[in-house]
This record gives structure tokens, sequence and C-alpha cells, in this order.
């Protein structure tokens, strides 16, 4: 490694992930001579067809869908939250189920906003907060939901701090009211054994570009027998739910990079926890630096959340840029502004402790060498920055 060219190392899996190269192969072909639309009848469109209920098939035998029509290919993970959320709950009400919707503080944008949208619309919504150990308790759900709860919303691992909620115990609660369960499993998806039955939820939402597959690819599941009118309009593709010429070389993709999680899984879950933990344990090693989300609870493989306290995250992400180190503060989504995250916030966190937060998060690609050069380059950094911060030297005085 020369020095006019540092290295880069990739540590916001939690953001994107590159696409693996077995993916791309088998999504190729979709783009020149497989290019025909599924919806014509002529070979070119069979041949379209055929790729497209494979790929269904193989994605509903992943996540053990009872049918591969409970599986339907969306445009984005967000566009299957969004579908999930205003679709259910609008079908719901209609059938008299109620207009109240139960979601958790810390769910990803793509659930927060449409459940707003619900609420200038007729809805009501709760929003059940975390505890400081960033998990969702049943017991606070069970408090809130309600006989006129149409639906109930919680994902199934955060996206920002990685822990993972108790979705089958929560799905029980919607169901003890009569109302439906829905979870953004975009993060839970390839890093845990994902069983739609076994969960017993009613809806979950899920994204290519998480799982090494490609972006602009999502799927909705949606048991059979669900409620749900659809967002989009138009020619009736996938049994009416989500019109459009499906993308058939990315469905292709999505089916075969959860294949590929689905085979290395238990090989790389115990890789990536032990990076986590040398994470953790090195970035811990940092005076005045906390583990957010208790250490002790289910947590995704490689993601670790951390507050360094008495610096400004931003600052912190460009020094670690200018090293090559890619990594994230708050949610990516929301970098940019200089809004805390609202899911620091939501396990307790005041807002100058929030804006500290460094988000690392492991995958396919992170070696150990990755993690050390982390966290040589890190703890100067911290320091750096902590000189430089009255607000440390008040917090914490001028000691380190
Ligand atoms: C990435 C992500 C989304 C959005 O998915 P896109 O495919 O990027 O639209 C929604 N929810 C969670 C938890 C995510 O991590």
């Amino acid at each position: 490694m020369s020095d006019d060219s540092p290295r880069t190392v990739y540590l916001d899996y939690a953001a994107t992930t590159p696409c693996d190269p077995r993916v791309v192969e088998v999504m190729l072909p979709f783009f020149t001579e497989r290019f025909g639309n599924p919806n014509s009848l002529y070979a070119l469109g069979r041949d379209g067809y055929r790729a497209l209920e494979a790929a269904r098939e193989s994605f509903a035998a992943s996540i053990n869908a009872a049918s591969p029509t409970e599986v339907i290919f969306t445009g984005a993970g967000t566009e299957s939250d969004n579908a999930a959320l205003v679709g259910i709950s609008q079908a719901g009400k209609a059938r008299n189920k109620g207009s109240h919707v139960v979601v958790s503080a810390f769910e990803h944008h793509a659930v927060l906003e449409p459940s707003h949208f619900l609420e200038r619309n007729g809805f009501e919504v709760t929003q059940v907060r975390p505890r400081q150990d960033g998990i969702i308790h049943p017991e606070d759900v069970e408090a809130v939901v309600r006989d006129d709860t149409v639906l109930v919303s919680v994902m199934h691992a955060n996206n920002e701090i990685g822990t993972v909620q108790p979705i089958k115990r929560l799905a029980e609660i919607a169901h003890a009211k009569d109302a439906y369960f829905h979870t953004d499993a975009i993060q839970a998806l390839g890093k845990l054994a994902w069983d739609a039955v076994d969960l017993g939820v009613d809806a979950a939402s899920f994204s290519a570009h998480k799982i090494y597959g490609p972006k602009g690819v999502g799927a909705l599941y949606l048991k059979r027998g669900t409620p749900f009118q659809p967002l989009l309009m138009g020619g009736g593709q996938e049994s009416k739910k989500r019109s459009a010429t499906q993308n058939v070389g990315g469905v292709t993709a999505f089916a075969k990079a959860l294949e590929l999680c689905d085979e290395e899984r238990d090989t790389e879950t115990p890789r990536l926890e032990a990076l986590r933990h040398r994470v953790i344990d090195g970035v811990l090693a940092l005076p005045n630096s906390d583990l957010n989300g208790a250490r002790d609870v289910p947590r995704l493989p490689g993601y670790a959340n951390l507050v360094i306290k008495g610096i400004e995250g931003e600052s912190m992400l460009l020094q670690l840029d200018n090293k090559g180190i890619a990594v994230s503060t708050g949610s990516a989504c929301s970098s940019g502004s200089l809004e805390p995250s609202h899911v620091l916030l939501s396990i307790g966190l005041a807002p100058e402790i929030a804006h500290g937060s460094l988000r690392v998060t492991l995958g396919r690609y992170t070696s150990e060498g990755d993690v050390e050069y982390l966290l040589a380059e890190l703890p100067p950094i911290v320091e750096r920055l902590r000189a430089m911060s009255p607000v440390y030297q008040k917090m914490f005085g001028s000691g380190s």
C-alpha cells in the first residue's frame, strides 16, 4: 500500500453493500439477451416469466412463505414499508378493523413517514419507545394495542444500533387484539435465519442492496388473506398488488443474494461477531465512551454503535474519511442534516451525546486488518477533536 493511495476501508454495511460478483453474474443476461417482458406471451416473454417465478419461488422458500404468491417484488425497501403501512391500514380500516396504528419510535423513516401520512388521513398513531437496552419490550406494546388497532409495525433489527426485536412475541400481542403485524425486516434478512411462519407475521419488508444485491429492488411478504390496497396502480402485475413491469434481473439477483447469505450464514455469523466484539472493546478503551444498546441483548452480528463523548460525530466521520475509512454517525439518511438521530434519542441519549455517535457495521468483505486499521486511526482523531472541544473540556476537564 503506497502512501499516495490510502487504503479504503468500508465499515458501513448497514447503509448499503456492494453487489457480490456472483450476484452480478446472474443479473447480467437480463440487461441484454434475456430482456423479454415477463408479461408478454412469446418465447422471450415466457423466458422472463419463468425467471421471475423462479426468483419468487426461491425467495419464498428461503423465508418459508406458505406460497410464492405471498412474495411481492417491489422497487425498494422503502416502497415495501410504505405499501405495508398505508396498504394494510387503509384496507384493514375499510374492513372495519378500526383506525389505530402502532409503530415503534425507532423505525426507519420509510415506516415513520407513512405513519405520519396515515395520521393526516384519519388514523390515530401510537409510538412505542424502545428501552435503553435498544429493545421494544412486549409489555410496552401490550399496553397500547387496543380493540380498534388495525396494524402494529415493529422493525426486526434496528438499522442504527443493530438490536434484534422479539418479533414472534410482538406478533402474538397484535393478533390477540385482531390487529395485523408488519415488520421491517430489511436489516435482519440474510443475517438471521428468517422464517415467516415461525415469526407469525402478516407482512414484512426486504431490500436487496442490504444483502449484497442491487439497489432499487425490494420485496414485500404479504401473508395470504391480509387486507391490502396497492400503492401503484396500472397493469396489475404482481397479482394486482404492485403494478409495473417487473425487474426480472434485479429480482433474480435478489434471490441469488439471499441464497448466498443462507449458505454462508453459519460461518459468517461467528466471524462477524468476533470482529464486532473487537470493535466494541477497542472503542470502549477510549475514555468516556459507551456502547449504545445493552451488550447482552440480541444484536446483528456485525453491528456496533458507540458514543464517544464530547465530540461531533460529523467531524470524526470526515477525519476518518481522510484516512479512507467509511463509517456512519446517526443514520445515513439523516446525515447531511445535523439533527441528532431519532433512534439514539429514543433509547434515552441526550442530544449532545447522540451527536458523538459512531456506527460501525461490518460485512462480507471486512477483514481483521480493516478493523485493526480503524482502531489504530480512531484514537488520535478523537484525542485531537476532544482537545479542541470546549464541550469536552467542560464535561470531563482537560484530562484525556
Ligand atoms: C435501508 C433500509 C430501508 C430502506 O430500504 P431502501 O431499499 O434503501 O429503500 C428501510 N428500513 C431499514 C431498516 C433499512 O435499513
